[in-house]
């Protein structure tokens, strides 16, 4: 079996005396001659056991003629330990060494074969394997060999290696390795680099995200800082919008003339006096008055003589009256004159009379003219011929002209048995109730367009009675008087269920709808059934909140505002948005809005009408804009009739417009039409 592995060159068999008795190449010359026969025989029969590697004895040392070919000879005993003979095995070294090629030994790397006595056979390096016939011994290496297997030092005079060794088990062979100690080193050295690199490399990145993180941490305060810094900005900027508002408005409410209040600020201040009316025991009238022949003076004097006439009996008034009374130019030449906390009613009379007086004496000083008139006056009665301010002044007018038809130069109260009622309005009172049951009311729509890109992107339901007589009847004819009969409550729910049906009726048709807004009055807004009622109908037509959505004007806002405000925030709760209507032609301000539910404003057609003539127009609307954006709030613009409002509203950035420029309130087939092109771009 051992005769095919290629490592035995050949194998023999001799006999106690060294005779040859069997060869695995009997052609083969013995490779025992005589002299190494006397040599073994000399040394004394082996008696080990045939295993012990001692008992093997090495004769490479004498054969000399192939190197590679190393002869071994082991003595082979019986059981009993005696010598029946050897076993000669020729070695093939270089077949050995062949079977390490394959392994990185390194540079310097060298496996060495010895034999038992240190004397260095052959050995294999990198480049290749080496057969030695100047065989040296390394004695120092094969004694610290054989104490620990190592060995650091010169081997052969070229340096110091490092080396290993192991005595082959049950052959007299030593096997070695050694390496150059510089190579050793520098491997260790590399490998050393690369921990102490890898080291490095992770200290720096370690610093590195320190140095992040800090820097993240420096740059969220700076952030903050500048957050903070921002909204302190923007506090006082919305501070300063507010102050400037403020300004505006003020100069908005002045007659510029007289220096009276003009009839918005008159309104105003007459509302909210009204207001404290209400929980007094004092007595309130309104005073409504013009000048008798004014136009003629106009006509015949010129207007720089009416002008100064009119500042002249503004001063008349002023001094006439008391600081706490309210006085206003009401327009052309008709004044207002809110009586306060009057203790009698009678004294209404007095001051009546001495108004007249005063304001019929001769102005001697206009402008070289000696101009003479007198004022025509009417007077109401808070709150018996009004609870409003513009109740008020309608019934106070309709007096004066009383006073007019009796003569001038006088006044008149109000009688409500006056009232200017036409048979027309006797008619559409008793027959509205019938109106809405005989289905005479319709809604018209008119679209919102956003400016942006003039796409639709609402309509308003408008509604109108479609009167099988009188033809359509604009719901400023008859929404006041619904109002006051309480039947808005029937009215606002029939609005309400066509825009539902509306919409849904637009949907089944394959139009990509938009939401619908309709107005609801304040005596609605304080229908806590409401939310539910418009809950329910939007389910019953498969619609969702963003469907549609509400207009409230500013008068729902006036005290008491706890109901109005629980079914604001209900309707907010269901996700209907909820728009303020004719924003500034009352008395709410941003201020007061902002804490409401509201997410779009209109603003008032009497600012756009004004917006490209009035500069201070322009500042009250730029700057509603800029604070209700700051809010959060859309704005829209109502009444525009001209293309210069148009730029002017886009210039100032207002939202979206709605107005006859772009399309008047149309019948449901029309808006179907204007649907279909969804932009509306001006011309
Ligand atoms: P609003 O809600 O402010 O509606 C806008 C009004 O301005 C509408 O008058 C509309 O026709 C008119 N309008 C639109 N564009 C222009 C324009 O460019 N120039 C001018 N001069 N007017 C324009 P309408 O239809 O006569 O309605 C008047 C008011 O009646 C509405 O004012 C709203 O307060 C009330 N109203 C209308 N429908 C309803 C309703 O269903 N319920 C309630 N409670 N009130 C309604
Ligand atoms: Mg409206
Ligand atoms: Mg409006």
């Amino acid at each position: 079996m051992l005769a095919i592995d290629d490592i035995f060159l050949n194998l023999a068999l001799y006999d106690t005396s060294l005779r040859r008795i069997h060869s695995s190449t009997p052609g083969a010359v013995d490779p025992l001659d005589d002299e190494l026969r006397a040599a073994v025989l000399q040394r004394g029969r082996p008696r080990a056991p045939a295993d012990s590697p001692a008992a093997a004895v090495l004769m490479s040392a004498r054969t000399q003629d192939n190197a590679w070919a190393v002869p071994v000879l082991f003595p082979v005993a019986d059981d009993i330990g005696a010598g029946k003979g050897f076993l000669l095995i020729t070695l093939d070294l270089g077949y050995f060494l062949g079977l390490y090629r394959n392994i990185d030994i390194g540079r310097t790397g060298v496996i060495h074969i010895l034999d038992a006595d240190g004397i260095e056979l052959a050995e294999a390096r990198a480049e290749g394997l080496t057969h030695l016939n100047k065989r040296q011994r390394f004695e120092e290496f094969v004694a610290a060999v054989g104490r620990d297997g190592s060995y650091a030092g010169d081997l052969r005079g070229t340096g110091a290696y490092l080396a290993n060794a192991r005595k082959a088990e049950r052959a007299p062979f030593i096997v070695a390795v050694s390496k150059e100690l510089a190579e050793v080193r520098a491997s260790h050295v590399r490998s050393s680099t690369r921990v102490w690199s890898s080291i490095a490399i992770l200290v720096s990145a370690l610093i590195a995200a320190t140095w992040g993180l800090v820097r993240g941490f420096r740059r969220q305060h700076q952030l903050f800082a500048a957050f903070l810094k921002s909204n302190r900005e923007n506090h006082s900027l919305i501070a300063q919008l507010e102050a400037g508002e403020a300004r505006a408005v003020a100069l908005a409410s002045f007659d510029h003339l007289t220096g009276l209040h003009n009839r918005r600020l008159f309104n105003e201040l007459a509302a909210s006096h009204l207001e404290v009316a209400r929980r007094s025991r004092k007595h309130y009238a309104l005073v409504y008055m013009d000048l008798d022949r004014f136009k003629s003076v106009n006509d015949t004097l010129g207007h720089h003589v009416g002008d100064r006439l009119l500042q002249a009996v503004a001063e008349r008034l002023k001094s006439g009256l008391r600081s706490a009374d309210i006085v206003g130019r009401m327009g052309g030449d008709e004044f207002a004159v809110l009586l306060t906390e009057l203790d009698l009613a009678e004294s209404v009379d007095a001051i009546a009379t001495k108004l007249l007086y005063q304001l019929s004496q001769p102005y001697p000083e206009l402008e070289g003219h000696e101009v003479q008139t007198s004022p025509s006056m009417g007077i109401a009665f808070f709150p018996r011929d009004g609870h409003d301010v513009s109740t008020l002044c309608r019934n106070a007018d309709s007096a004066m002209y009383s006073a007019k038809r009796r003569g001038r130069g006088c006044f008149s109260y109000y009688d409500a048995a006056l009232r200017p009622q036409t048979d027309r309005t006797f008619r559409l009172q008793g027959e509205l109730p019938q109106a809405i049951e005989k289905g005479e009311l319709v809604l018209h729509f008119q679209p919102k367009v956003r400016l942006t890109d003039y796409r639709i992107v609402g309509f308003e339901a408008l509604v109108r009675w479609d009167h099988p007589e009188l033809g359509l009847i604009f719901p400023g004819d008859f929404i006041p008087m619904a109002e006051e009969s309480g039947l808005i409550i029937p009215l606002g729910d029939w609005v309400m269920k066509a825009c539902c049906l509306q919409q849904a009726a637009w949907r089944r048709q394959g139009v990509e709808v938009v939401p619908l807004a309709f107005n609801v009055s304040p005596r609605q807004l304080r229908d806590s059934g409401l939310p539910r009622r418009m809950a329910e109908l939007l389910y019953d037509h498969g619609l969702g909140a963003g469907d549609i959505e509400i207009e409230i004007t500013e008068s729902s806002l006036v005290e008491p505002l706890d109901m109005a405000i629980q079914v604001l925030e209900e309707l907010q709760h269901m996700g209907v948005v909820v728009g303020l209507d004719d924003f500034g032609s009352g008395f709410s301000n941003l201020s007061q809005v902002r804490h409401l539910p509201i997410s779009s404003l209109k603003i008032d057609r009497s600012f756009v009408n004004d917006i490209r003539t009035s500069k201070e127009v322009g500042v009250i609307v730029t700057s509603i804009i800029t604070l209700a954006h700051s809010l959060g709030i859309r704005v829209i613009a109502e009444g525009v009739e001209l293309l210069d409002q148009l730029v002017q509203l886009r210039t100032a950035g207002c939202d979206e417009v709605q107005g006859y420029y772009l399309s008047r309130p149309v019948p449901a087939d029309d808006a179907i039409r204007l649907m279909n092109q969804p932009t509306i771009v001006p011309q």
